[in-house]
């Protein structure tokens, strides 16, 4: 969506963002910390998709994004650094593991 086609489509833009604003509503109440808490000790504070160690930083995740129907519950989060974050965009967990390892990219080792 460039800016200028924004700028000539006001009511699609609305459209969208009131489509996107529904989506974040049906996906239930926020995450607790007591359960980012448990999934850091699961992961033992790592990212879930390359295996770096986060330090007690990292992002939490929507395995199953908001815009692709995932919820905020705690079988749908996990933590991830920054840059796995930022590239996995919209894929699900499971397209964004695959694509790092077509990729070539560094695939964490461990299990869950
Ligand atoms: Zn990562």
């Amino acid at each position: 969506m460039s800016r200028q086609w924004a700028l000539d489509n006001p009511e699609a833009v609305r459209e969208k963002w009131r489509r996107q604003n529904a989506k974040r509503a049906n996906a239930g109440p926020k995450w607790t910390s007591a359960q980012i808490a448990e999934i850091r000790r699961k992961l033992k504070d790592r990212c879930y998709y390359c295996g770096i160690s986060l330090n007690g930083e990292g992002e939490i995740d929507h395995m199953v994004s908001l815009e692709c129907g995932g919820t905020n519950a705690a079988e749908n989060l996990t933590l991830a650094c920054i840059p796995c974050n930022r590239q996995k965009g919209a894929r699900s967990a499971e397209e964004f593991l695959l694509w790092l390892r077509a990729d070539g990219r560094r695939v964490r080792r461990f299990t869950l």
